[in-house]
């Protein structure tokens, strides 16, 4: 008996390991020493090995709901566990949070949640609030534009949650691991930064 779903890929997994064959058998000798933690959402539209051209090794990719990340003093052992695997055993120089336009986690916040029946995902929901209070706060953008404005400011939100890590701030402090804040924009489509020095994304 054999997985339907599984034997569709399977031209696909054919290629990809005789392509990788040797680069495989490397990292599983020697291990891995990706070069980036990637924060991004589960979203099935964020493609991350596809959008970054990433071969095996070189990030280590933790997908969240909205790339969210709780901040230290309301860690959870599931998502935080990778934070801590990344930057104390691998080493990570560096640290990613990726956000994405049309993100359900966004759309989410405007969206009343039923508790009772999705209880984990409404309170996993408020990491992202204040994103959306800052933008509101201001009221200068709507619609799309206010999407997109609480998209790029909860990159920000999340930065600053890895920010509130002892082990993260010394790593950091020991020039030993460097923040980016990126958004794949699906509609352009293009994958923006944030100019630390502005504080402003550039697509
Ligand atoms: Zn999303």
């Amino acid at each position: 008996m054999t997985d339907p779903l599984l034997d569709k890929s399977s031209a696909q997994r054919k290629t990809f390991f005789s392509q990788n064959h040797a680069l495989l058998k490397q990292l599983t000798h020697e291990g891995q020493t990706p070069t980036a933690l990637l924060i991004c959402c589960a979203d099935s539209r964020v493609m991350p090995e596809a959008l970054f051209g990433l071969q095996p090794g070189q990030f280590f990719i933790l997908r969240t709901v909205g790339n969210l990340i709780p901040p230290y003093h309301a860690a959870d052992a599931g998502t935080v566990s990778a934070l801590e695997f990344a930057v104390l055993q691998l080493q990570v120089p560096h640290l990613i949070i990726c956000g994405h336009t049309d993100c359900g986690a966004i759309h989410g916040l405007d969206t009343p949640i039923d508790v009772s029946q999705k209880p984990a995902l409404s309170r996993w929901l408020e990491l992202a609030r204040p994103a959306q209070r800052d933008v509101d706060f201001l009221g200068k953008v709507s619609g799309t534009e206010r999407h997109r404005a609480i998209v790029e400011q909860n990159v920000r939100q999340q930065l600053a949650h890895v920010q509130s890590y002892p082990y993260v701030q010394a790593a950091m402090r020991a020039g030993k691991l460097s923040l980016h804040g990126w958004v794949y924009y699906l509609e352009i489509p293009a994958v923006g930064y944030l100019n630390q020095e502005t504080g402003e994304f550039v697509v």
